[in-house]
């Protein structure tokens, strides 16, 4: 049965793999019961809290979906000033969080100077492991924000699709961005990456395709989420995508990427009030809860419906420990830092390793 073998050798073809993605309720139950079984084998029972700071919300770029796209003209935009961005790390550190999260629109504004200051500080001050998420930056930049000391990067490549990912951004370039994760990979980053699930023309079979790209991009990180339209972007008639659909796509990475570090995203949270434990529940072992002053949550409008799912950083953290406790988990502590390549970057014997 493809299922067993799954689970026992982490193998599956492309037809397979979009059957599974279409399953039905009770096969369903299955698919996720084996991921969560091979997420306690060898990812373990621990849940990885991140704290996210979504410290600007000004964009250059148009991405057909996006709320924070530059062409949604009355979005009131906002920016952190380092200072204030170094006070959410802050907070973060003093609810215990080992990691922050900085993730912002495309915005130039900040130089790599100024977020490497940024970052020098939190690592300095807290000793926290920082992953950024600003978009595609030029190799010297990224280097100059590694050298810093930034850890991690998270960049999506949105679909494997270079056709589908043209039509859905004008003003970027899919083999560019691929371009981004190998040099952030060769710089020494743990690098994660993820897809949307639901995105208009988006087939099984691409989605299929989809897995065993991201599988094979052996990541540190992949996050992913449902497709959710907003209504102030071209693509807020489109129907989006499904929890089930999600969940499913989820359990089939576990078992394709036993290892790698998978958040129950906001975005599943935000289709359904459990959609993030469930997810904790079909193969997920990070969750990330949102540290940004709360004065500034409601601007970060990537889509609908978000600020809601993930209220105050204390709220949601207690909430968050609550929730693990009673599935079994536990919390855990410290960097939560990437089980492929280690605390200490992605360096072996001093040379980038892995082969992205
Ligand atoms: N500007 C950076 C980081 C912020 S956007 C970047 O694009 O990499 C972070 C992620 O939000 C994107 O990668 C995308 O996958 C997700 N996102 C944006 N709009 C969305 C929508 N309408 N529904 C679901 N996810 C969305
Ligand atoms: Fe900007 Fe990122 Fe949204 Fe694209 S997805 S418009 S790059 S914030």
């Amino acid at each position: 049965m493809v299922l067993r073998r799954l689970e026992e050798t982490a193998r599956a073809s492309r037809e397979e793999l979009a059957r599974l993605l279409g399953a039905d309720e009770s096969e369903e139950e299955l698919l996720f019961a084996a991921a969560d079984r091979v997420r306690s084998a060898a990812a373990g029972d621990e849940v990885h809290l991140r704290a996210l700071i979504e410290f600007s919300n000004h964009c250059r770029r148009n991405c057909l979906y996006c709320g924070l796209r530059r062409g949604h003209a009355e979005l009131s935009r906002y920016r952190l000033s380092p200072a204030e961005i170094i006070a959410a790390a802050g907070v973060a550190a003093e609810l215990g969080f080992g990691t922050v999260v900085l993730q912002s629109g495309e915005d130039q504004t900040y130089t790599a100077d100024v977020l490497a200051d940024v970052s020098r500080e939190v690592k300095t001050r807290w000793d926290m492991a920082v992953t950024l998420s600003i978009g595609e930056r030029t190799e010297s930049e990224y280097a100059r924000l590694r050298e810093a000391g930034a850890d991690r990067f998270l960049l999506r490549i949105e679909t494997s699709n270079p056709d589908l990912y043209e039509g859905l951004h004008p003003d970027s370039d899919w083999h560019a961005r691929l371009g981004c994760l190998h040099t952030l990979r060769s710089l020494g980053y743990q690098v994660g990456s993820g897809v949307m699930i639901g995105l208009p023309g988006q087939s099984l079979e691409m989605l299929a395709d989809d897995l065993l790209f991201l599988r094979d991009l052996d990541l540190d990180m992949i996050g992913v989420g449902p497709f959710i339209p907003h209504p102030a972007t071209p693509l807020g008639g489109e129907q989006g995508g499904d929890l089930g659909r999600s969940l499913r796509f989820l359990a089939l990475l576990r078992l394709l990427c036993p290892r790698a570090l998978i958040p129950a995203t906001t975005a599943l949270g935000t289709l359904a009030s459990a959609g993030r434990w469930e997810g904790l529940r079909a193969g997920a072992d990070v969750v990330m809860l949102n540290v940004t002053p709360s004065r500034y949550r409601e601007r970060y409008d990537l889509y609908p419906g978000k600020v809601r799912a993930g209220a105050n950083g204390t709220t949601t953290r207690l909430e968050a420990e609550l929730v693990i406790r009673r599935l079994g988990r536990r919390v855990a502590a410290g960097h939560g830092h990437s089980r492929l390549r280690g605390g200490a970057g992605v360096l072996l014997h001093g040379q980038p390793v892995g082969p992205v």
